[in-house]
C-alpha cells in the first residue's frame, strides 16, 4: 500500500484488521464441528503443539473472542480447549464458505481447519504467526496473555485510567500507546493518528500531559480503531476470504505516511520524526 506522500505502509495485521477477521469468523464458525486439523509444518513463530491442536478435532466451536491481538478459538469439551491465533507479520487466514471440493494448497499455507461445509485456511509467507492450545482456566495465565494491559475498546480502559498509570512515566505520549503493558492493540499507525485527534505532541514525555489531554487521547485511541474496524466490517462483505491485509484503513490516516502535506485542519506541514526506531507523523500546529 501506498500513500499519497509515497510513504510505504508495513501491511502487519493490526487491532482493527484483527477485529475485522474476528467478527468475520464468529458470523461464519460457530456451532460448526472441527472435522479434521491439518499441519503442514510444526512450528511457524514458535513450534506448534500438535497433538494438541490435533485433539482439538471433534470438537464443536462455541466461539471466536480477541485478546489484544490474539483470536481466541473457543472448543466445546474436556478442558474447554482455546486455539490461540496470532496472524504474526503476515498472516491471513481465509474461510472458505461453502468448502469447494477440493482446494489445492496455497504457496505458504500452512494449516487448515476442516469444519465439514466450510474451511479455515492459514497462509504466512513470513511465518511469525502463532498457533497455540491452551484450557481455557489457564488462559487469564498464559505466557502471552498474563502481561498484557487492557483492552482499549473496553471499560478497563479509559481518560482516568490512562491519566492514573501515565503519571511518573517520563517516556513519549506515542510510545507510552504503543507499550502493550499500558492497552493492548495500538500499533505505529494507530498511535500516530491517535495522538493527532488528540491534539497532543507524539513526542512530549506522558507524565507531562494533563487530565484534559488524556481524556482526549482516551477518546482518540477509541475513536481511530472503532473507524478502522467499521470500515474493514464493511470491506469485508466484498471479499469470499477473511482477510487481514484488505488495505483498507488509508483513507483515514490524517497524518500516517504524509510528511509535507498540508494538515486538513489547518494547512501547515505534516512532520517526520523517528521515536525508538518508528515513523511518527504530526502537525506541529495543532499538536501541543
Ligand atoms: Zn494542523
Amino acid at each position: 500500500m501506498r500513500t499519497a506522500a509515497g510513504a510505504t505502509l508495513r501491511r502487519v495485521p493490526e487491532l482493527p484488521e484483527v477485529e475485522t477477521v474476528r467478527r468475520g469468523l464468529a458470523d461464519r464458525l460457530p456451532g460448526h464441528r472441527l472435522e479434521r486439523v491439518t499441519l503442514r509444518r510444526s512450528d511457524l513463530r514458535w513450534p506448534i503443539p500438535v497433538a494438541a491442536v490435533r485433539d482439538l478435532a471433534g470438537r464443536e466451536l462455541e466461539a471466536v473472542d480477541r485478546r489484544s491481538k490474539y483470536l481466541l478459538l473457543r472448543f466445546s469439551g474436556d478442558g474447554a480447549p482455546i486455539a490461540l491465533v496470532h496472524l504474526g507479520m503476515s498472516g491471513r487466514l481465509f474461510l472458505d464458505v461453502p468448502k469447494r471440493a477440493r482446494t489445492p494448497w496455497e504457496q505458504h499455507e500452512h494449516w487448515r481447519m476442516d469444519f465439514g461445509d466450510r474451511l479455515l485456511r492459514y497462509v504466512d509467507a513470513r511465518r511469525f504467526g502463532i498457533l497455540e492450545v491452551t484450557p481455557a482456566a489457564l488462559l487469564p495465565e498464559h505466557r502471552l496473555l498474563a502481561h498484557l494491559g487492557p483492552e482499549p475498546l473496553s471499560e478497563e480502559f479509559g481518560a482516568e485510567v490512562l491519566f492514573r498509570s501515565s503519571r511518573k512515566r517520563r517516556v513519549a505520549v506515542k510510545s507510552f500507546l504503543m507499550d502493550a503493558q499500558n492497552v493492548v492493540g495500538v500499533g505505529n499507525i494507530y498511535a500516530s493518528e491517535a495522538c493527532f485527534r488528540a491534539g497532543v505532541r507524539p513526542g512530549v514525555a506522558i507524565q507531562r500531559t494533563t487530565r484534559a489531554q488524556c481524556a482526549r487521547l482516551a477518546d482518540a485511541v477509541r475513536s481511530v480503531l472503532q473507524d478502522a474496524i467499521a470500515e474493514g466490517g464493511t470491506t469485508l462483505r466484498d471479499y469470499i476470504g477473511v482477510d487481514a491485509n484488505s488495505g483498507y484503513f488509508q483513507r483515514y490516516l490524517s497524518v500516517y505516511g504524509r510528511d509535507g502535506e498540508p494538515c486538513a485542519q489547518c494547512g501547515t506541514a505534516i512532520k517526520r520524526i523517528v521515536q525508538t526506531g518508528r515513523s511518527t507523523y504530526y502537525c506541529p500546529t495543532c499538536q501541543r
